[in-house]
């Protein structure tokens, strides 16, 4: 690891390139620029620096002669880069004193990017956090994702209900740390025919597209964390080859003529703003095939350039699927290996089954994508007969295993069998892979169990566990510098490059002193918050209390609803029972709802008007707040973070693959309240039983429950707290005037089935909460417990899930520059 950005960097010279961005580039004057544009200046002048790395790297040829990983997403939720870069660059001190001699504060102008939103939620996340992971270490690693002009939707409230706006990010001048590769440009075929001719003697296929769009990268650099390494995270752009028809145009069509333009535009305008829920539109199918052939023909132009043969293509770069969404990609490399490199099928064959790795996100049946036969027919003729090549050699694999058992086949094909035929997407990406993870330990055993227990069967190692973890840097460092320094004060800051060091804070857990500095960070952490409630929400709260925070998408199986029931059950205990005595609590929800989804927008909905009138209630607003932060995003997850006390991660067992979120607040000091679920069993094995509050049922007690036939009235009537506080869902308590109105979250609740047993562990749920607030009545035992938190949880660092991935799955070494 080297410094010498550090060491180049000449601020005299940096604080000209300023300049000259501010008038040349975005033709404002020095006296007069608005802080928008010296921000714009600032970065600009900065991706200059990272654009000559991002060069070099590209044209190391050791990294040419290396095994790399491509790394294809649809998502990378990559936040702000500015600060981060900063940091992974090595001159924040140095670039903050430069601008405040330029009469500006860093932190102020950091405040004026806009996140680049390119994905819904944990998901892209983990690909950002691995991006940043990859450089720190020095694997060789391209990623592959999607310029969408409008990243995930903006959200605001209007009395209390979610509304939706388009996020232009890069706003109107452009995003200053991208760089255009147009040299790099590729063309993309959609619809048309499958064209069979004789060469040689030999009956050969070929695909005719009828229609071709253009593929535009722009790379964004992901810095290695100290270290001159720059790797690109290349993003598709999808444009119209011709900007319009000539001939229509001199028909005199204008309109006409610039069809094709609007249709090549559309592909790439938009993120679909999903979390773990497909809904299989054209649309959709267009983005992740553009996205698929673009990367796969880039990855293959690299590829050859260096002038290695095809055959060895495994030995020299291996391809990361995250989730199903680009599994279109291997029937992609599978035709580019067949019909346009003239490769035989097996020999194909044998290269595509040891290049593809698959990481599955999720068992949830409707998250699990399948695409309609006739529309892949349609759009991709040629994928569609590949698939069914595929498909066919599996299932004679299948017969062999399992003779004479259709039923087998039936449910491994890769074709659902139905009046619509369907292409299940995650069955092609375990045939066509050498590698499957799961993203956490329990995740894995499940896949392996319920979801995929055939292909266990039939690939006994193909399956394997890689636990998530998200990045030090950003998640700890960069969000939280009051305790990044007293970390640094007490251990050094190897930490930073590797987290398991953080282990040796353990032993300042029962120092008054120390104790005491970590407290007082996280009051200043919590200050901070509050000040930015009062200046944005206009609500006041006070650091003495509580700050219990529930940060994710808004989904049923996350239970946001059984985090309201808690609240609504102390509402009615401040209320009715003169003995209930409470520490203060401010409770924290932010969480976007994907916009189809009516009965997440209704939970929104209902916590909103519920914190409206417990904040204006002057009975219980000294103990009890609720506060919706609107609009989350990583920007907005790196102020709530670092001031949390209690983390929720209450996903009903079995649900949530893994979370990050636990991770990112867990490192920052907050105690979980959590289910066996995911990564929680995990965080609960690092920090130990005492400083963790499990409750609820686990997975075996969900499946028996579900087994046994759950009722959720057994619940309702057996429990006065539960029924009291429920009832306060109906009539007009918190809709004034209006009754009924969060009665779609009570009826979910109750004749809905209630699907994910919110009641079931609800007493339990109570309980941990109780146990929570007794312990934050003695502070010197809490402060043990966050410390204790803080120093346990170095295993989930990105940097150690990366390791995992090199050395189980994608067998590759670092190339040290
Ligand atoms: C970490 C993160 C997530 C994932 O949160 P979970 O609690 O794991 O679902 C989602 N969105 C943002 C902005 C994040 O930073």
């Amino acid at each position: 690891m080297k410094l010498n950005q550090q060491k180049k960097f000449d601020k005299a010279q940096f604080k000209n390139n300023v300049k000259r961005h501010l008038t040349s580039t975005y033709v404002q004057t020095v006296e007069k620029a608005s802080p928008r544009a010296w921000y714009l200046a600032m970065a600009r002048a900065l991706s200059e620096l990272t654009a000559f790395d991002l060069l070099e790297t590209e044209n190391d040829i050791r990294i040419k002669n290396s095994k790399s990983v491509n790394y294809l997403s649809l998502e990378f939720l990559v936040g702000r880069l500015t600060g981060n870069n900063l940091i992974s660059m090595g001159i924040y001190t140095q670039i903050s004193e430069a601008m405040e001699e330029l009469g500006h504060s860093l932190s102020d102008l950091l405040e004026q990017e806009r996140d680049p939103s390119l994905g819904n939620g944990g998901l892209g996340r983990l690909a950002a956090c691995f991006m940043d992971s990859c450089a720190a270490q020095e694997y060789p690693t391209v990623g592959y994702g999607l310029h969408y002009e409008y990243g995930l939707f903006k959200q605001s409230f209007i009395d209390g209900q979610q509304q939706e706006s388009p996020d232009a990010w890069q706003g109107v001048e452009g995003y200053p740390w991208e760089i255009a590769r147009p040299q790099l440009a590729q063309q993309i075929g959609f619809y048309g025919q499958v064209d069979i001719y004789q060469d040689q003697g030999r009956e050969r296929r070929r695909w005719v597209p009828g229609m071709f769009v253009k593929a535009m990268p722009w790379d964004l650099p992901i810095v290695g964390y100290q270290s001159e390494t720059v790797y690109p995270l290349r993003l598709w752009e999808c444009q119209a080859i011709a900007p319009f028809s000539l001939e229509s145009f001199n028909n005199g069509d204008y309109f006409d003529a610039q069809k094709s333009l609007i249709d090549a535009g559309n592909i790439t305008k938009v993120l679909y703003p999903n979390d773990n829920h497909e809904k299989g539109k054209t649309l959709r199918l267009m983005q992740q095939y553009f996205h698929s052939a673009a990367s796969i023909a880039d990855m293959l132009r690299r590829y050859e350039a260096a002038g290695h043969p095809l055959r060895l293509l495994p030995d020299y770069e291996t391809i990361q699927l995250n989730d199903t969404h680009p599994a279109i990609a291997i029937p992609e490399l599978m035709r580019v290996l067949v019909d346009e490199r003239d490769l035989s099928w097996d020999e194909a064959w044998s290269i595509c089954a040891k290049t593809f790795a698959y990481t599955n996100h999720t068992l949830l049946p409707e998250a699990l994508e399948t695409w309609s036969e006739s529309l892949i027919q349609r759009l991709l003729p040629r994928h569609m007969e590949i698939i069914y090549r595929i498909n066919y050699q599996f299932l004679s694999e299948v017969r062999q295993k399992w003779p004479g058992d259709v039923g087998k086949q039936q449910k491994l094909s890769i074709i659902e069998e139905g009046v619509h035929r369907m292409v299940r997407m995650a069955n092609l990406c375990v045939v066509g892979s050498y590698a499957v993870n799961g993203v956490a330990a329990l995740h894995t055993a499940l896949v392996k169990k319920d979801l995929f227990p055939e292909f266990d069967a039939l690939y006994p190692e193909r399956i394997r566990n890689v636990t998530n973890g998200v990045t030090p840097r950003r998640w700890l460092k960069f969000c939280n510098p009051g305790l990044s320094a007293l970390i640094s004060d007490k251990i050094g800051d190897e930490w930073t490059g590797e987290l398991e060091q953080i282990s040796q804070l353990a032993v300042y857990a029962d120092d008054p002193a120390f104790q005491q500095s970590y407290l007082a960070i996280k009051r200043g952490n919590k200050q901070r918050l509050a000040d930015w409630v009062m200046a944005h929400l206009g609500i006041e709260i006070s650091t003495d209390a509580i700050f219990d925070v529930q940060i994710k998408r808004l989904h049923e199986y996350k239970r946001q609803h059984l985090n309201l029931l808690h609240i609504l059950s102390l509402y009615h205990r401040l209320l009715h029972d003169p003995e209930f005595d409470m520490v203060p609590r401010v409770f924290f929800f932010a969480a976007k709802a994907a916009p189809g989804y009516y009965l997440a927008k209704e939970i929104i909905y209902a916590i909103n008007k519920i914190a409206q009138t417990i904040n204006n209630d002057e009975r219980v607003n000294q103990q009890l707040k609720v506060i919706f932060i609107p609009d989350y995003r990583v920007s907005m997850a790196e102020i709530i973070i670092p001031a949390a006390d209690v983390s929720e991660q209450i996903s009903t067992a079995g649900k949530e693959a893994s979370g990050t979120g636990n991770m990112k607040m867990a490192l920052n000091g907050a105690l979980t309240v959590g289910t066996m679920d995911g990564a929680n069993v995990e965080i609960r094995e690092e920090v130990g039983d005492e400083n963790i509050y499990i409750f609820g049922l686990d997975v075996a007690g969900v499946t028996a429950l579900k087994a046994q036939g759950y009722n959720p009235f057994d619940y309702y009537y057996a429990d006065p707290l539960l029924k009291s506080s429920m009832e306060l869902l109906m009539g007009e308590t918190f809709t004034p005037g209006q009754p009924d109105k969060l009665r779609v979250v009570y009826d979910s609740l109750l004749d809905g089935g209630d699907p994910y047993l919110c009641l079931a562990d609800f007493s339990s749920y109570v309980k941990a909460h109780e146990a929570i607030d007794a312990q934050y009545r003695d502070q010197q035992g809490w402060a043990r417990k966050t410390i204790l938190n803080t120093a346990s949880v170095g295993k989930f660092t990105s940097d150690r899930s990366i390791r995992d991935y090199v050395e189980n799955i994608w067998h590759l070494k670092a190339v040290h520059r």
